[in-house]
């Protein structure tokens, strides 16, 4: 199965457990950051993997939004999802020119360093929860679990799995989430960690078993599971030409001008998909009016 969240309970409904096989999304959208280094497509992807898990945990309308700012504060990223599995993530333009020099030597955990810090905010339009935790383990999923644990005091343990191939493509990557509910024996989230450490195998081969045998293999790994549902991720931007009326604004109007008299059109390309938008310039001149 991929693309698709696999959602379970475990222990006798003590224990929330998700899981997915995202190589696909994930590989999806780091062709779009074609020329990234690989510190940043990890960054990148193990920040998309772990949101891409947690929309299983939302409901409804209830979207989730994370921003990620390094040490150096002017290095970001950002990543969001929905409820229905649309998920998104970037680099901020500072990281995507961070000088080759620094950013070709620099390990994940260097790159976070011990001042990076998450926001999070969570909920619907009506209802939004905001929150910032630091990033004591510097590798993201470690970090946002720490987050769970201190804003919402509930015993969180997520994973995000990353391996590259040979080329610069992702050789495979997986997300586990899981939560202990309420009334849940505290030590059962060490436990699962452990089954989970044990039995990687699974977890990188997800995409071998579909919905008739993930069940049976799943009750060899975890006590009483009960599969609860499945619900696919997929990538899904958003953007649209009228989002980027805006950036014409922010050019000269002597620009705007020139591009008139040159009967040129503006082309403007979304950093997150890399859809380009194209300005004729009869539609720059109804700007100017
Ligand atoms: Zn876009």
């Amino acid at each position: 199965m991929e693309n698709t969240i696999v959602k379970t309970l475990i222990y006798d409904n003590q224990v929330r457990l998700f899981f997915v096989d995202n190589t696909k999304l994930i590989n999806e959208i780091l062709s779009l950051n074609k020329e990234t280094n690989n510190i940043l497509k990890l960054t990148l992807g193990k920040t998309i993997s772990v949101v891409s898990i947690i929309t299983g945990a939302l409901k409804g309308n209830q979207r989730i939004s994370l921003q990620m700012t390094m040490s150096d504060p002017k290095y970001k990223v950002f990543a969001d999802a929905d409820a229905k599995g649309n998920v998104r993530g970037y680099l901020n333009g500072e990281l995507l020119k961070a000088p080759a020099d620094y950013i070709n030597k620099i390990s994940l955990d260097r790159l976070i360093g011990h001042k990076g810090t998450i926001r999070v905010i969570k909920g619907s339009a009506m209802n939004q929860f905001t929150g910032i935790t630091d990033m004591p383990y510097q590798n993201i999923d470690g970090d946002i679990s720490h987050y769970f644990i201190q804003s919402e005091q509930i015993q969180t343990y997520i994973e995000a799995n990353i391996r590259f191939g040979n080329d610069s493509c992702f050789r495979f990557s997986n997300a586990i989430y899981a939560q202990l509910l309420p009334g849940a024996m505290p030590d059962l989230i060490d436990e699962v960690k452990h089954t989970v450490n044990i039995n990687r195998e699974f977890f990188t081969s997800l995409n071998k078993y579909s919905k008739n045998n993930i069940e049976e293999k799943l009750s060899e790994l975890f006590k009483d599971v009960k599969v609860i549902g499945y619900s696919p991720i997929q990538f899904f931007c958003g953007c649209s030409k009228e989002m980027f009326y805006g950036m014409l604004h922010s050019l000269s109007e002597g620009e705007l001008k020139q591009a008139i008299y040159n009967q040129e059109a503006i082309d403007t390309t979304c950093q997150i998909c890399g859809r380009t938008y194209c300005f004729n310039y009869n539609e720059i001149q109804a700007l100017l009016k």
